[in-house]
């Protein structure tokens, strides 16, 4: 009864309009993911990615060879990027402006992935306005050797300092070893503001815990103890996308998930790509753009 497929292209499939080559080199050996099956997840997940991932400056990071070979983040679209791969300039500190990478669409994914892409890693801010971030991550980044419990204990403990501060957040398993907090900004505050914010919540939750927390990058400080990375939260500073596949054993996915389900997981990897898009945003609503008000940030100081 089944239906006959449609013949198999030799070589060459065209996936959302992109010319897919060495589609069946093998990126990851288990589960066994070729180039090819990774461009058909992204092409499913575009839909999914989209909303959080389009007009965004992009680090790429790159394995041309698969988890086996050499692996690089690039920042900078080199020569043979496809043009679905999109272009912006964008000027440093000195003001001298260098091109970084956008997608608005699959094709877009898809295109990083015929380049090698494994990861898509996002600015904080949008490509129409580069100076007012609206995205707002903390990066729990728990010791070697500490179990997930922990981080999320700690992923609930920062959800409700937030939400002291009158902040709402989703939060997401990084597809590695932690969990990422997201607030959803309105466009107003600077980096700066947004930096300082960040970096007072952690201070906060590091001064009032410090057997648990850290707001320190050095591992030495981190020993048994969860760094609340602040640090994301800088201009041209990145986290990993919603949905991105993580260059890790087993290819592990970076899934929204909701405060309620995040009870039951046990790993920030418990996620492959086919339970990522059965999964899709599940029960995960992210709140609404919010201000960083004068209210909230003097309510660090009390
Ligand atoms: P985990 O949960 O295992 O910590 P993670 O994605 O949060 O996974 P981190 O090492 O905490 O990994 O890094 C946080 C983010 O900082 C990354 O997702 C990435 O966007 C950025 N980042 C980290 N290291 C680099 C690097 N060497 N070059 C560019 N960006 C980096
Ligand atoms: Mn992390
Ligand atoms: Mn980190």
């Amino acid at each position: 009864k089944q239906a006959t497929s449609p013949p198999v292209p030799l070589d060459r499939p065209t996936l959302a309009g992109i010319a897919l080559s060495s589609g069946d080199r093998v990126i990851f050996q288990t589960p066994r993911l070729t180039k090819a099956g990774l461009a058909e997840y992204y092409l499913a997940a575009a839909p999914l990615m989209l909303p959080e991932l389009a007009n965004r400056p992009l680090s790429l990071l790159r394995l041309p060879d698969g988890m086996a070979g050499e692996r690089f983040f690039q920042k900078h679209p080199g020569k043979g990027f496809p043009d679905a791969l999109k272009v912006q300039d964008i000027e440093d500190a000195e003001g001298s402006a260098t091109p970084y990478a956008y997608v608005t669409d699959a094709a877009g994914i898809v295109g990083a992935v015929q380049m090698g892409t494994v990861e898509f890693h996002i600015w904080g801010a949008r490509r129409d306005r580069l100076d007012r971030p609206d995205r707002l991550v903390f990066d729990l980044d728990p010791d070697e050797g500490l179990g997930f419990a922990a981080t999320r204990r700690a992923a609930l403990d920062l959800r409700d300092r937030l939400t002291g501060l009158g902040l709402a957040s989703w939060a997401m398993l990084s597809g590695g070893k932690g969990i990422h907090i997201i607030v959803p900004l309105r466009r107003q505050a600077s980096w700066d503001t947004v930096k300082l914010f960040s970096r007072g919540v952690a201070m906060l939750a590091a001064g009032s815990q410090p057997e648990r927390f850290t707001a320190e990058m050095s591992k030495v400080k981190r020993k048994g103890r969860i760094f609340i990375d602040w640090l994301r939260n800088e201009r041209g500073a990145t986290a990993i996308a919603p949905f991105s596949v993580r260059a890790r054993p087993g290819a592990p996915v970076a899934c929204p998930i909701s405060w309620d389900e995040l009870a039951r997981i046990r790993k920030a990897s418990a996620f492959s790509t086919r339970q990522a898009l059965d999964r899709g945003w599940a029960d995960v609503v992210p709140p609404p753009p919010q201000h960083l008000t004068a209210p909230v940030i003097e309510a660090l100081d009390r």
